[in-house]
């Protein structure tokens, strides 16, 4: 079914756990990136000033710069010690703490570790316009966490350099690129991105495990609820719907009694409760059958309650409802272990007795009639006596023909008297 219960709950645990996913895998790799460009902004910073002080110890004075050859390239000096062209400190201390590290004479880059793809330092470079108006201009630190220095995309932090008077001559800038961070974040981002996925995945399985055990009881209900609605009131209430104390299961055993409620309706008459005229033609249409294919010797009786007109007409027809009453309860009873009773018309029953000869079949019909006989119009001395026309099925006829006979039987006895059993 395509659009059965189980693709509908499968749709509707599925589609919220994806999105939730989505939505916690965005927000924590967003948190991590926040997090740990948070980190990289501090670490910048706490690198610079370490670069600043190992520069101020090493060589002390301030920083000026002069084209004292004139040459057209700057010579930058840091007291007396000229410190363009001198690299080993500051390559030391980029590689120890894996940085770009870059002295300006104002936005010119003096002194770096940054170097082109042929491995030629940057030295004679500008720092970006942006960088410029920013640091320079305004003489106030700044962390970018995506600039480009020197064309690679970088996280990178500048902090003026004065000079004794106070005044902006330079800048010293540390950063690192954008390529090496982002290959840490990836490494960081995997834990997190496998948890969300496999804890979705676990989720998900157990959601539809148990939507899956639900809609099989509900899917078993449906099938256990056609086989009531065929008419078939005794098949066992499979094991699945009965498991839980719930809903599904009362829901079934609802269907249950409403189906009983209908078998009632459709086979009893609500007057005697006993079988009526549907069920009878049904049950001797099944006598027939298992007459020729079994071999099962049957019995068919008609009873007709004797002068019961003038129950009605002395007694009223309340009595003679009454009256039917007591009739049917001793028919039923007497045929307890012997077949059934059933309502054939208005005071005429039907009575099958099962796997008996003729003869056995009288004698306990005899009974009964005596049964009936005890039977009195209350408070008068009218007694209720019955007239029977019985007769044996014989294999291969039709019902009609076994009918026939009994009714024949049954007439002769109200002929000849009536409160007797007619037997052929
Ligand atoms: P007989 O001995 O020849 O059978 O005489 P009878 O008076 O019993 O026969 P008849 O067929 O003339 O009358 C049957 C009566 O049964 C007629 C009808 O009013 C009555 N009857 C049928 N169904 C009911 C019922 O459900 N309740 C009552 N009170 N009377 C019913
Ligand atoms: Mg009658
Ligand atoms: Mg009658």
């Amino acid at each position: 079914m395509k659009n059965s219960l189980k693709h509908q709950l499968l749709k509707r645990t599925l589609i919220p756990l994806i999105i939730m996913t989505i939505i916690l895998v965005a927000v924590s790799i967003s948190g991590l990136y926040k997090a740990n460009s948070d980190q990289v902004k501090e670490e910048l910073i706490r690198d610079a000033d370490l670069a600043m002080y190992v520069f101020d110890t090493v060589y002390t004075g301030e920083y000026w710069a002069e084209d004292a050859d004139g040459d057209g390239e700057l010579e930058m000096y840091k007291g007396e010690q000229r410190i363009n062209g001198e690299a080993t400190l500051i390559d030391d201390l980029a590689s120890k703490l894996n940085i770009e590290i870059t002295i300006f004479y104002k936005d010119v880059r003096l002194l770096t570790t940054l170097k082109d793809a042929d491995g030629n330092r940057a030295i004679g470079t500008n720092a970006s316009v942006i960088v410029k108006n920013d640091v320079l201009e305004t003489g106030n630190s700044k962390f970018y966490s995506n600039v480009m220095v020197y064309d690679a995309k970088s996280y990178a932090y500048y902090e003026p350099i004065r000079d004794d008077e106070g005044n902006v001559n330079g800048m010293i800038a540390v950063s690192r690129s954008q390529e090496s961070v982002r290959q840490k974040m990836l490494w960081y981002s995997l834990p997190v991105l496998a948890t969300c996925i496999i804890t979705a995945f676990i989720i998900g399985y157990v959601m539809v495990y148990f939507n899956r055990m639900l809609a099989n009881r509900i899917s078993k209900m449906g099938v256990y609820m056609k086989t009531l609605a065929n008419g078939v009131f005794d098949e066992e209430m499979p094991r699945d719907i009965t498991a839980k104390d719930d809903e599904i299961k009362s829901l079934a055993n609802d269907g249950k009694r409403m189906a009983r409620a209908i078998k009632t309706l459709v086979e009893y008459d609500p007057l005697t409760a006993l079988y009526n005229r549907r069920f009878a033609d049904r049950k001797l249409e099944d006598v027939r059958v298992k007459a020729v294919e079994m071999g099962i010797k049957y019995c068919i009786c008609i009873a007709d309650i004797d002068f019961f007109k003038k129950v009605n007409d002395t007694y009223g027809h309340e009595m003679g409802d009454h009256v039917l009453k007591e009739v049917a309860k001793k028919l039923k009873e007497g045929m307890v272990g012997k077949g059934s009773a059933a309502r054939w018309g208005g005071e005429e029953f039907l009575l099958i007795f099962e796997q008996r000869e003729l003869d056995i079949a009288r004698r306990e019909l005899s009974m009964i009639m005596d049964q009936v006989r005890t039977i009195w119009v209350p408070d008068s001395d009218r007694q209720i006596t019955m007239s029977f026309g019985l007769t044996a099925l014989e294999p291969g006829e039709s019902v009609d023909s076994v009918l026939q006979r009994a009714d024949a039987n049954l007439y002769e006895a109200k002929e000849t008297g009536r409160n007797q059993i007619i037997c052929k």
